[in-house]
């Protein structure tokens, strides 16, 4: 028996395609990739590799082994930036995808086992994977058969001098390694200008819509939407309260909707009181403390709502993350298994 599920993530493919040229564009002549590591940031792995091979995308990120088994089918140039443990050799040897090396254990493992097309991390100053860069400098990739040679930015979304020393300690590397490739650039890198593009950018949240810095989010559109059914439509006397804790007293009679949404699909509690669902150019407020399953709408605007109804929530993941506080990559990855996606 198919159930269909009471909440949906709209996935706007155009939207996601749209984001991926226009980071492309802005990559000038370096290559842009894509990261779909967390399950395509959560709008569903294979749907976004998918869509984005489509349209030309051919560098693909995750994190692990069994991000990259999943994706197998699909054929791709796929890279895992956690490297490679003794338990993904096997993975790896079946050509699954290229490991970004990022320890001398890592790469005198991958080494012993024969070798073949592999990346590098190097690590210019995150303190988080990768080589040093001095260890390069002494040698330590010759001969190793490197596709790119990758390292990662820790302050892109600021402007701090920690960027510039990065990408002076990366660019020391050019002709050192037998690289193919460099790439340091996430989203935000991608933004800091042509220096930073070298040959392959790696852009994640900005793909998602996600706006890492303000200048880029003339290029973004909005590509992840929650939708809700309402369960319950309830009228809220004066005087009476919503949800949990009591934190919402009607001023006046409410018009109330339930719907099938809460804090363990994503939709944050921090946005209880503060978010919105949206139909057709009205905002209809979130009343309340957001709970696991469950939110009340105020549509009192909208008398023509009623139980079945979907209702979408308003996901401008910049607007959100100021308003909750909580990171973009969070409301994004966040989102639960319990959507259908589509
Ligand atoms: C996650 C990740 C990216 C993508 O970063 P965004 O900030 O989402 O664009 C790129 N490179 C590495 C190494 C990452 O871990």
């Amino acid at each position: 028996m198919d159930i269909s599920a009471p909440l949906r993530l709209r996935v706007d493919r155009d939207a996601l395609v749209a984001n991926w040229q226009a980071l492309d564009r802005l990559s000038g002549r370096a290559a842009c990739g894509a990261a779909v590591k967390a399950n395509g940031y959560g709008l569903g792995a294979t749907l976004v590799a998918e869509t984005l091979a489509d349209a030309g995308c051919r560098d693909f990120f995750v994190a692990s082994w069994a991000e990259a088994l999943a994706l197998a089918p699909l054929g791709l140039s796929l890279c895992v930036l956690h490297g490679l443990r003794q338990e993904d050799m096997a993975a790896a040897k079946a050509g699954v995808a290229r490991p970004a090396l990022s320890t001398p254990e890592q790469i005198a493992r991958w080494r012993e086992s024969g070798g073949g097309a592999c990346d590098v991390m190097v690590d210019t100053g995150m303190n988080r994977l990768g080589v040093s860069v001095d260890a390069v400098a002494e040698g330590l990739l010759d001969g190793l058969e490197i596709d790119t040679l990758l390292s990662h930015l820790a302050c892109a979304d600021e402007d701090v001098p920690m960027n510039a020393r990065q990408l002076a300690a990366f660019a020391g590397l050019k002709g050192r390694t037998t690289a193919r490739r460099m790439s340091l650039a996430n989203s935000a890198g991608i933004g800091l200008g042509e220096d930073y593009h070298f040959d392959l950018t790696r852009p994640g949240l900005a793909l998602y819509g996600g706006v890492p810095r303000p200048d880029m989010a003339a290029h973004l559109r909005q590509v992840a939407r929650p939708e809700a059914q309402i369960l319950q439509r309830r009228q809220v006397p004066a005087g009476e309260t919503v949800g949990y804790n009591a934190t919402w007293t009607a001023p006046v009679e409410t018009q109330v909707a339930i719907v099938n949404l809460g804090y363990a699909d994503g939709y944050r509690r921090a946005l209880s009181g503060l978010g919105v669902a949206l139909l057709e150019g009205e905002s209809l407020p979130v009343i309340g403390r957001v709970s696991m399953d469950l939110t009340a709408i105020d549509v009192s605007a909208r008398p023509d709502l009623a139980e079945g109804d979907w209702l979408a929530m308003d996901y401008d993941l910049a607007q959100a993350s100021t308003l909750s506080g909580v990171s973009q990559y969070e409301l994004l990855t966040g989102l639960g298994q319990r959507f259908g996606r589509g």
